[in-house]
Order: structure tokens, then sequence, then C-alpha cells
């Protein structure tokens, strides 16, 4: 099989890139597994990076987890699966989806395998993916390791996942400096924890400008509107199983209360695809004006208006390491955030679901001029060059020389402990 394709020419993240070595031939082969959006979104620049540097052959496999919008994220970059893995949910439980993720899983190992597994966060995928290897004494890779609530049931499962993967990987690729302390703080020590920033700040800069068309046509009226100046738009996104029932319904009434306060503010909100967020969000706001209910939107779709967004109100990991490179502001829908880098970057503020607590704080942003672009605090989540790290460590992993096998340089952010 050959490696990861891209599917419409003429994209890529790296500069300079050089030719696509797309023949699978005689190079080591990397699965990347993913299955979720957020995991597309992260793992696409690595797949990029390592076509670009052509010193192995990624192979992009979907588990299915949330198979469209796995998909649909991927396609911003203009790559596809290479392998689409076929799993039965009956019940859609947790604990049936890293079963069944195993049995598949163990099949694509010994047919294919892999010199090395790339995984990407805290998902049932990562960690199925990374016990199934680990089985089989196949290395494993994790990118965005280290991150840590330190409260097992929030986010859960994430925070076990997060964890377990921990233990079983082979290489950890941590995003920030702190991240890198939680896993010494877990004994991880060594080499073979890397500092690389992370991968969704190259994604959201490789995306970012890119020319598109709005899939429905509120949003091209919204962003008019936005640029005349005649409103402003605040994003939100909500998804999160600890958000469900009673959280979600303060957090809808806390932009109800936003929208009495600001006339001239409109909400664009993309329905996460779970039905019972679905039903809960359109039972609290679908019909109030000036709210925008979606379908998710692509990748480009959903950075062009992060763009142009006044305030970001999210319960999103990703979205809280995007929104800093526009130097849009974001309201953490949660009470906790393994993302603190962003809080105390003042990119971002740890605002709960109580309706008046998300009120104030909205206006409180709302309320002041936006920051002008050399007075915006650095993204803390990278510079653009983890993908590039990330290939870079992983070859060094697998001895892989090239005649280009210059390290990248070190990241260089406050969050990395850089100047
Ligand atoms: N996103 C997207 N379309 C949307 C909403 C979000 O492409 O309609 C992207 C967003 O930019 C971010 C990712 O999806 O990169 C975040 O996914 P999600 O919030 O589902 O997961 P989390 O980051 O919390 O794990």
């Amino acid at each position: 099989m050959d490696c990861a394709v891209r599917s419409r020419p003429g994209v890529t993240l790296m500069e300079n890139p050089r030719p696509v070595m797309a023949a699978a031939a005689h190079k080591p082969e990397a699965m990347l597994v993913g299955g979720t959006r957020p995991e597309a979104v992260k793992l696409a620049p690595v797949a990029e990076a390592m076509l670009t540097r052509g010193r192995m052959c990624p192979v992009l496999v979907a588990s299915g987890q949330h198979e469209s919008m796995f998909e649909q994220a991927l396609d911003a970059f203009a790559l596809r699966p290479n392998v689409r893995l076929r799993i039965e949910r009956p019940t859609g439980s947790q604990p049936e989806l890293l079963g069944e993720l195993v049995r598949v899983l163990d099949r694509q190992l010994v047919q294919r395998n892999p010199s090395i597994v790339v995984v990407q966060g805290d998902t049932t995928t990562a960690l199925a993916t990374a016990l199934t290897a680990f089985w089989r004494k196949v290395p494993v890779a994790h990118i965005e390791a280290g991150l840590r609530s330190h409260d097992l049931h929030a986010p859960f499962p994430e925070e076990a996942n997060r964890k377990l993967l921990a233990q079983i990987s082979s290489l950890h690729l941590a995003p920030t400096k702190r991240a890198v302390e939680n896993l010494q703080a877990e004994g991880i020590t060594g080499p073979n924890v890397v500092l690389t920033g992370n991968t969704v700040v190259d994604a959201v800069l490789s995306i970012a400008g890119r020319p598109m068309t709005y899939s429905d046509s509120r949003l091209a009226a919204v962003e008019n509107r936005v640029r005349s100046k005649q409103n402003r738009l605040m994003l939100v996104t909500v998804h999160r199983r600890e958000s469900w029932g009673q959280p979600l319904a303060g957090i809808l009434a806390g932009l109800r209360n936003v929208l009495e306060r600001h006339k001239d503010v409109e909400v664009v909100l993309p329905v996460h695809p779970n039905p019972d967020v679905r039903k809960q969000i359109m039972a609290g706001v679908s019909g109030v004006d000036r709210v925008h209910l979606t379908a998710p939107l692509n990748y480009i779709e959903f950075c062009r208006l992060l763009s142009i967004a006044q305030l970001v109100a999210s319960d999103s990991g990703g979205v809280q390491e995007e929104a800093p490179s526009f130097g849009v502001p974001v309201l953490v829908l949660r009470d906790v955030t393994e993302r603190m880098e962003a809080v105390e970057a003042g990119c971002s503020t740890l605002v709960g679901t109580d309706p008046r607590a998300i009120a104030d704080h909205a206006s409180r942003l709302l309320n002041k001029p936006p920051l002008l672009p050399e007075n915006r605090p650095v993204n803390p989540f990278g510079d653009g060059l983890a993908a590039y790290r990330t290939e870079h460590a992983i070859a060094s992993l697998l001895g892989l020389k090239s005649a280009d096998s210059t390290a990248p340089p070190m990241l260089r952010t406050a969050a990395a402990g850089g100047e």
C-alpha cells in the first residue's frame, strides 16, 4: 500500500516543500491512527511533515470512532485515510468501542507490521491503538503527551487514558514545558520525552487565510456584518460529556444573557452530532434572536470564523489552543482545564458553567477594545513547527538518517520555558 496521499495537489504545511514521496517501497511505515476530529487536525500536520521529509511512509488509519468528523477534518488538509476500520457498535459504549478497536487493530498490526504507531491525545482510539501496539511490541509515539487535569474523573475517561498512554508509549511528544513536567512527576523522563509544541498550531496557521466558500449562506452573511462592523461574533462550541445536563443548561442560559446585554453580538454555534447534546442545545437556544445553530463546520470554515470572532466560548481543548493564534480571547466553559498555559498567558479565562459568571466575563471582554496584533500574547502552545519536531523525534527513535536530518530549532515560548 502507498503512504498517505494528498487528495489535492499544492497543499502543504511546510515552507519550501520537497516533492511528495508516495511510494511505500523501502521506507519504514509509521501508522497514524485517529478517530475523532481533533485527532485528524493534530495528526494531519505530522503526516504532512513525514511526506515532505520523505524518510518514512505515513499511513493514516481511521478508527471509525467518529467516522464522518474525522474525515471532514482531514479533508481540509487534502488528506484521506489509507485504511478505514470497520467496527461494530451496537450499544455505543466505551468498553465496547475499546474491545472492537483492539480486535480490528490487532489484525492491521499483524498484516502491516509498521515500524511505529503514532497516536494523539486521550481518546479511546488512542488508548486502544497504544494497547494493541504494546502487546505486539510495536513502539508507540504519543503526540500531545503530558496533559493532566489531576482529576481522574474529569475529564472522564480522558484523564485516565492520558495516564495509561504515558505508561506504554515509547516516545512522549509534549506540547509545553508543563506537559514535560507532568510526565517527569510520574517518573517518565529521559531523551524520549521531547518538547515539540502542539501540532494544532501548525494546523491552524496552515489553514488560516485559505480561500473558502461557506457551506451555509447564513455564515457568509454573519461575516459580512462583522466585517462591516455592524455586529460582533461570539463563536461557541460545547460537546464534552461532563457538560451534558445541568452544566450545559447553565452555559445556554449564560449565552442568552450575553445576547440580551449586547445587541450587536451574534452567536454561531456548530452543534456536535451527539444526539443528547443536540437535543439540549435545540431546546435551549434554537429560535433565539441572533443565534445561528449550524452543522459541524469543516475546519477551514471554522478557522475563518475563529479569525473574525471577538470572543470564543468553548469547552473544547483544541479551540483553547487555536484561538490564541488569532488573538481571540476564550471563555473556557469548564471548572478545570489541562491547558492552564493559556489562562496564565492571558489568552483564556476559566469561567465554569454558571450563567451569571459566563455573562459577566463575556461582558468584561466585549466591553474592552480588541488588542492590536502587536500587543497580543504569543500562543503558548507552539510556534508552528511542532510537526517538524515530531517527525524528527520519530526518525531519531527509529534510527533513520538522511542527508537532511538537521534537528529543528528548539521551541521557545513562555510556556516552553524559553524567552
Ligand atoms: N472544529 C471544527 N469544526 C467545528 C467545531 C470545531 O473543525 O464545527 C475543530 C476545532 O477547530 C478544533 C477541533 O475541532 O481543532 C476540536 O474538536 P473538539 O472540540 O470536538 O475536541 P477537543 O479538542 O475538545 O478534544
